[in-house]
């Protein structure tokens, strides 16, 4: 890790409060677009305590992106899915995934033990001299100025709380729950409204316990609902519903967590790694940036885990913001690119939380029956759940494919068009597309990749798919839009000229 002085008071582009998981992703893709970064993080050490264990392929194609997907699957099991039982073991609802390569060319669900993701990310970052991390300090206060921000800075040791400042273009509070970013926003906090103590049991297991079995269950039992994960290697997880009438410290003693798992464990059967009360919210900030300062990650919005979602989340408005910070500061487009970042990711983000309430809800029910039929509209038995990508919220382009999650072409060579492409735009054209849009030289030069269905039959699939002639994709593979004549190309290209999105040189680092 790159060490800086805390003297240090050159201004760097971006400063990232908070090194978790979010912050250590937006790092690695501001790295790769070659800005000055810091980072400014509180604690010494990774955070030893996993919260989630859970990602999607969407997630690891952002990883893939930084160039440490291969490193982060290689310790991460595919999840076969999830599956809700009542109290006498009977299904209610499914949500298979199948181990299939998916449309992202990732299996579609992974589980995982966050502290290693963590350190890959981590290590990640000592690739890039443009990215440094302080460690051991907090940021206490924050001041708006005419052309960036100071970050008024604390080491935490009691005996030497001596405080610096830093200054940057622009700080991405990726501060978790408790954000100051946030606070110093003074951004109202919308509640969704759910609130509720869950324990966190992490165990190893001492020899194996195949009947465990490796899908995720969702224990739907209105006296004590609970969930179970399967980690990676001899990892396992319950999470289990604390009632109002109990105290987080009785109910997190050893004897009582292994009354708890009596259900599924003896205690000669596994070892307890660690147990915590945590409350579940369903947060979202009403505002994610302004004056220079932004938001991603769980300063943002806090979900439910029952989707295991809510770091996925992070790491999509990591995505999204990256190339979007990039054009600023290079001035290839105005500060008012940075308001398509909450309107595009507010609504997507809050269709995840909503989703997550009502499995909350189904986990909750006293007749699940009813819930069931009331939330998913189902039967019971019969009731199948599928993985849901909402497109973006408010595009910039009005288009019909704009804001999907555009699928991952898998070139002839068997390379995957991402790892060639690196972070950047990438438009797939018809061979016969008419020759009169600007020249595909002009294209490739002003930082787009451009691949065309005569060099790439993966590509004439795609276009199939959507009925167009071209797909502009953005460096967060979000489609801005689709073409099927001259003039619309040109319409998407100078939108996304207008938007910064021809001059992103994010090198591919696969
Ligand atoms: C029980 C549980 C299970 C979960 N399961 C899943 C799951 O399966 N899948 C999933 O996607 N999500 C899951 N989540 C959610 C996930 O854990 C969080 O969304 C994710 O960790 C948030 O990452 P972050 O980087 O935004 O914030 P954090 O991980 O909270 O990191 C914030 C960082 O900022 C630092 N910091 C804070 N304030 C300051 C300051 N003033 N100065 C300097 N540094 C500061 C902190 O020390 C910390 O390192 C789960 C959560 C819980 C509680």
């Amino acid at each position: 890790m790159t060490a800086v002085e805390p003297q240090d008071e050159s201004p760097r582009d971006v400063a990232i409060v908070g090194l978790g998981p979010v912050g250590a992703t937006l790092a690695n893709l501001l790295g790769m677009c070659g800005l000055s970064v810091v980072v400014i993080e509180r604690e010494k050490n990774i955070h030893k305590l996993p919260r989630a264990v859970h990602f999607d392929d969407e997630v690891l194609r952002v990883f893939q992106t930084i160039g440490v997907a291969d490193e982060v699957v290689v310790n991460s099991p595919f999840n076969p899915g999830m599956r809700f039982v009542n109290n006498h073991g009977h299904l209610l609802l499914d949500w298979p995934r199948s181990p299939d390569i998916g449309e992202q060319l990732w299996q579609t669900s992974f589980h995982f033990h966050q502290p290693d993701l963590e350190l890959v990310l981590r290590n990640a970052l000592k690739r890039f001299p443009n990215v440094s991390v302080i460690t051991q300090r907090q940021v206490v206060a924050i001041t708006t100025l005419n052309d960036g921000v100071e970050l008024t800075t604390q080491h935490i040791s009691a005996d030497n709380p001596d405080t610096t400042t830093i200054r940057a273009k622009y700080v991405v509070g990726c501060d978790g729950a408790r954000s100051v970013v946030r606070q110093s926003m003074k951004a109202e906090v919308l509640d969704l409204g759910f609130r509720e103590r869950w324990l966190v049991v992490d165990v190893l297991l001492n020899e194996n316990k195949a009947e465990l079995g490796d899908y995720t269950i969702q224990y739907c039992d209105a006296d004590r609902p609970a969930t179970y994960v399967r980690g990676p290697l001899n990892r396992r997880r319950w999470e289990i519903a604390v009632h109002d009438s109990e105290d987080s410290e009785k109910i997190s003693s050893g004897e009582s967590v292994w009354k708890l798992l009596s259900r599924w464990l003896k205690p000669s059967e596994a070892t307890i790694e660690r147990v915590a009360v945590y409350t579940f919210h369903s947060l979202l900030s009403k505002q994610w940036c302004g004056d220079r300062l932004l938001l991603a990650g769980d300063s943002a919005h806090q979900m439910p885990p029952f989707m295991g979602q809510g770091m996925c989340a992070g790491i999509r408005d990591a995505a999204n913001l990256a190339w979007k910070l990039k054009a600023c500061i290079d001035g290839h487009s105005s500060d008012r690119l940075l308001d398509t970042y909450q309107a595009e990711r507010y609504p997507h983000v809050r269709h995840y939380i909503e989703t997550a309430i009502q499995l909350g809800n189904l986990i909750n029910a006293c007749d699940s029956k009813q819930a069931l039929q009331h939330v998913f509209n189902q039967g019971v038995g019969s009731a199948k759940m599928k993985t849901t990508t909402p497109p973006l919220g408010q595009c910039m382009v009005d288009n019909i494919h704009a804001g999907l999650l555009a699928p991952q072409v898998l070139l002839t060579n068997q390379r995957k068009i991402d790892d060639e492409a690196g972070y950047c735009s990438v438009l797939l054209l018809a061979a016969d597309f008419p020759v009169d849009i600007p020249p595909r030289e002009l294209l490739i030069g002003s930082g787009i990749f451009v691949i065309t269905s005569e060099e790439q039959s993966g590509v004439q699939k795609l276009l199939t798919r959507y009925k167009s002639n071209a797909i502009f994709i953005r460096p967060d593979r979000y489609i801005l839009g689709t073409a099927n004549t001259t003039d619309e190309l040109i319409e998407l290209i100078d939108i996304a000229h207008a938007n910064g999105l021809l001059a992103l040189h994010g090198k591919s680092v696969a």
